[in-house]
């Protein structure tokens, strides 16, 4: 009896020893599993007369230190919690880190503007590829070896012979051609084109250009024009003017300039317009009737319209941007200024 009630003075004097949960453990493997065990099983040594008082008291020892024992564990589990949550603690007040956004890029808004537009009209995208052979480049656009008009594209040639990056987007004209021919064509063809040419404020060694193109039976000058107009408005404000100048292409005859009163002055003279009033938007004309036979469409029969613009010259007319560079210079002060 003695034993018993020392080893319960010890247990419980042990028990309140435990500071963690791994130390709780130890303590049951000790007294729980061993010790307890070992003084419950003691009865049967006894004298008979001994055994139930002490069987009695063993079993309440038991019983004691493992309710004790069980309290124990459950403090100590949520002595633990609240550790944590006062370690960890989340306030969910606070606002959140902001998300880095990215954002498209200024040429590519104004691609999209540009698409929009020309959809409202009818016209399908098409894309081609920007590596080109020099055939599809300059020869199937009446541009043939030799003729002195390559030499207004500088050339950025690969080690395959015939094969170039393409100068401009006018050769998906002749795939569109080849593909659609003999149905009426309605597309505009954007895209990444290449020249070999000095960097400056005005020239880039690449570039965004949109083409146009619409071939039919009865397609006009009126056509080209009242598709211009409609286009420069939609895209610079409802009050624009153009104003169409003779020029010189060797893909269409007749060709044209289109300028477009200033945005800035309109009309009166500015720094933007060089003080003539008009800036100039792009160049087209009537598909030459080589070309139209080049993609398999008879000239006799068909006849269509072709115009082109560069892209980053159009942003640098609407925001009045002075260096070209900054388009593909990577300067997020640049950049961040045009939102999305
Ligand atoms: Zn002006």
């Amino acid at each position: 009896m003695s034993t018993l009630a020392s080893l319960e003075e010890r247990a419980l004097a042990d028990l309140h020893d435990c500071t963690d949960e791994a130390a709780l453990r130890v303590w049951k493997t000790r007294y729980l599993n061993d010790e307890v065990e070992q003084a419950v099983k003691k009865v049967s040594t006894l004298p008979p007369a001994e055994r139930p008082a002490y069987g009695k008291q063993a079993n309440e020892l038991k019983k004691k230190l493992t309710a004790e024992y069980e309290s124990a564990i459950a403090a100590e589990k949520e002595r633990a919690l609240a550790r944590s949550l006062a370690s960890e603690a989340l306030d969910v007040t606070l606002p959140s880190r902001p998300a880095r956004r990215g954002r498209l890029h200024v040429s590519t808004q104004t691609l999209r503007s540009i698409y929009a537009i020309f959809a409202d009209m009818g016209f399908q995208i098409y894309r081609s590829s920007e590596v080109e052979d020099d055939e599809t480049n300059f020869g199937l656009l009446n541009m043939p070896e030799h003729h002195p008009a390559r030499d207004m594209w500088d050339t950025f040639y690969t080690t395959k012979p015939g094969v170039l990056l393409r100068t401009h987007t006018s050769p998906g004209q002749i795939h569109v051609m080849r593909e659609l021919c003999p149905r009426p064509i309605r597309v505009i063809l954007p895209g990444m084109c290449y020249r070999y040419e000095a960097i400056t404020t005005r020239s880039e060694i690449m570039f965004h250009q949109v083409e146009g193109l619409a071939i039919g039976e009865r397609v006009t000058m009126a056509d080209l024009k009242g598709a211009l107009i409609a286009f420069a408005r939609r895209m610079f404000g409802d009050e624009r003017t153009v104003r169409i100048r003779s020029s010189y292409f060797p893909f269409t005859e007749p060709s044209i300039e289109v300028d477009m009163d200033c945005i800035v002055c309109a009309g009166a003279g500015c720094s933007l317009c060089k003080r003539s009033g008009w800036l100039e938007i792009l160049g087209a004309g009537m598909v030459h009737p080589v070309v139209l036979r080049n993609g398999g469409y008879d000239p006799a029969r068909y006849s269509g319209f072709a115009f082109g613009m560069g892209v980053e010259r159009t942003v640098m007319m609407t925001y009045a941007i002075d260096d070209i560079r900054q388009f593909w210079a990577n300067d997020l002060r640049f950049l961040r200024q045009f939102g999305t």
